[in-house]
């Protein structure tokens, strides 16, 4: 996540993420489930604007610059899409409103957001626009809370907000994907992305899943990708998310076989889905499978590299 000053104004750039690997070891009790995943941030971004406001209420402005957006404005209303809410449901709202009342602030804010990541895809886009906006109102409000406080703030919200707040690329993510261990990453990874028209809704996804203690290990990934062996470290690749989403979901099926036929090294799907991954040799290998993609109708494609 960067930051950025621009007047009185504070322009957050909020990643999306994928999942290089998705472990789904067990139903808690508490409704959730207990994962173990490998998370790297993306340079795919949604825009957030926090300017002060001489109101005491959050004021929220939304525009969506999403693919589907823009087809749907040119097109008819074929395009299936998921709502984002406009209104204090959306997470930017929650997250202002929940460290406004933490921090006892007595003033407001205004918000815009612009909406490139897609939503319901796996992506995590409404996770990170919630982490940008902790991270950027506790510097415009000048509250001086430690990573720690935003940290278990953002918990409450989601599980995937903290580590957006680690500032870290790419990290291991256990319990319900709260607690961070940040990793270092040598170079680069390129990954081409594309995501169908439909979306998934991310409980509905884990109430069709099958925990299990039997899925891959992380370790071969993190130590091949501590060695700079990225073919060996996208060969470990896994979601156990995905037989679940493919049932519910055919048009991810479609993408599994498409991309079986491209020039990636790996691929698989991102989080809950419908999000769809390859993980490429170079940004040329990404761009070309993009075309070939693109090429075919099938879904909405971006290319990207790994988080700074
Ligand atoms: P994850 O990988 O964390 O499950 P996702 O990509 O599947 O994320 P998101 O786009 O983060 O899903 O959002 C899921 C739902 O949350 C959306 O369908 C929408 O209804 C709601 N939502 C609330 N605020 C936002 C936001 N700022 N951006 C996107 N979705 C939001």
């Amino acid at each position: 996540m960067h930051l950025q000053q621009s007047e009185n104004r504070l322009i957050v750039q909020a990643p999306a993420k994928l999942n290089l690997s998705l472990r789904i070891l067990a139903r808690r009790p508490d409704g959730f489930h207990e994962i173990e995943t490998v998370m790297v941030s993306i340079q795919h971004y949604d825009t957030l604007s926090f300017a002060p406001s001489s109101q005491v209420d959050i004021s929220f402005r939304f525009e969506d610059l999403t693919y589907h957006s823009l087809a749907a404005a040119t097109h008819s209303s074929t395009v299936e899409t998921a709502v984002v809410p406009q209104d204090h449901t959306n997470l930017v709202v929650r997250a202002a409103l929940l460290l406004k009342e933490y921090a006892n602030v007595n003033y407001g804010a205004e918000i815009l957001l612009q909406k490139r990541i897609p939503a319901a895809a796996g992506l995590a886009g409404g996770s990170s626009d919630a982490a940008a906006t902790l991270a950027a109102l506790n510097q415009l409000w000048n509250l001086r809370l430690n990573l720690q406080e935003l940290s278990q703030l953002a918990s409450r919200l989601g599980s995937d907000i903290p580590f957006f707040l680690c500032g870290k690329p790419i990290a291991v993510c256990r319990g319900r994907g709260e607690i961070i261990e940040p990793v270092e990453l040598q170079e680069k990874l390129w990954f081409v992305v594309a995501k169908p028209q439909a979306g998934l809704s991310t409980a509905l996804v884990y109430r069709h899943c099958q925990p299990t203690q039997d899925s891959p290990s992380i370790a071969p990934l993190l130590s091949n990708l501590a060695n700079g062996d990225q073919i060996s470290a996208a060969h470990a690749l896994h979601n156990g998310l995905q037989a679940a989403a493919v049932e519910l979901c055919p048009a991810i099926r479609q993408l599994e076989s498409t991309f079986a036929n491209l020039d990636v090294i790996a691929h698989q799907m991102s989080g809950s889905g419908t999000a769809y991954f390859g993980w490429c040799r170079s940004e040329t290998a990404a761009q070309t499978a993009a075309q070939q993609l693109t090429h075919l109708g099938l879904a909405q494609v971006f290319v990207a590299c790994s988080g700074l």
